[in-house]
């Protein structure tokens, strides 16, 4: 069993941006293998040449997670490439808050499919890699929006509760061999306000926003939970600004 993060292969959705591109930068510190996956490319090479640079070793594959093929693809290469999968972080996420009267319907569909249905891939495809080798690390990203409603942010809460249903259903079903792990961050300074359409819940973000703590600070939690000996499985992390309420 692997009881430290050295040589522990990583594979991370969303790792162009904010919390991933973070947590890539703390593990590759730690030694670990990874697997840097998103839509744009570019930003996984620069990435992935900077951590190369300080002797990480690192595998890029631009990844549509909600795209199911392409979610088995990026595993299955993760495994040539390493031989193994130890932990999938399901990162890749948006937030496209607005209330349901904008009825921002292609938005409530595409939060959905990454959201949730990226998770599901995710899970689906690294699931008998880790039976195989009876271990395994599923960390899933949800939010403190798993875990209480903000009016104009339904939709957004509706898919983070159900990660963070998945993550526990996992927990209790995966046995003694493989750990899952939900996150469940408050306001993180990202690029994730960006995907917002709807004027009045950009300006209510923004001032949410204010209070914003570093992406280290998520990167740190996961490394922690990673960081574990084999039979302590960290169930869940939430972390949240001291100023947000
Ligand atoms: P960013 O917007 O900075 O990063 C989002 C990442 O998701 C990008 O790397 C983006 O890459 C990727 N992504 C989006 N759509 C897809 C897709 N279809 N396929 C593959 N990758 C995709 O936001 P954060 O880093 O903040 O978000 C990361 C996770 O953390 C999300 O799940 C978010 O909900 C969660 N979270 C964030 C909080 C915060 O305050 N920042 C708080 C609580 C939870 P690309 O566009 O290149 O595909």
């Amino acid at each position: 069993r692997n009881d430290s993060i050295a040589n522990k292969v990583v594979i991370i959705t969303g790792a162009s941006s904010g919390l991933g591109e973070a947590t890539a930068r703390r593990l590759a510190g730690r030694g670990a293998r990874l697997v840097l996956a998103a839509r744009r490319e570019d930003r996984l090479k620069k990435l992935a040449d900077d951590l190369q640079s300080g002797g990480a070793d690192v595998l890029v594959k631009s990844t549509d997670v909600t795209d199911r093929k392409q979610v088995e693809a990026l595993v299955q290469a993760a495994k040539d490439k390493f031989g193994r999968v130890d932990v999938l972080i399901n990162n890749a996420g948006l937030m496209p808050l607005a209330p349901l009267d904008a009825l921002k319907v292609d938005e409530w569909d595409k939060m959905v499919d990454v959201n949730i249905k990226g998770v599901m891939y995710g899970i689906a495809a690294v699931l008998p890699i880790m039976r195989e080798q009876h271990s395994g690390h599923v960390i899933n990203l949800s939010s403190v929006a798993g875990h209480k409603l903000f009016p104009g942010a339904a939709v957004y809460c509706a898919t983070k509760y159900a990660v963070r249903a998945l993550s526990e259903g996992l927990r209790m079903e995966a046995g003694d061999e493989i750990r899952s792990t939900n996150i469940s961050p408050g306001a993180v300074a990202t690029e994730l306000t960006s995907t917002i359409t709807d004027p009045d819940a950009k300006a209510s973000a923004e001032e949410l926003y204010k209070v914003a703590i570093d992406a280290d600070a998520v990167a740190r939690a996961i490394e922690y939970a990673i960081e574990q000996p084999a039979d302590v499985d960290i169930n869940e992390i939430i972390l949240r600004p001291t100023a947000q309420e």
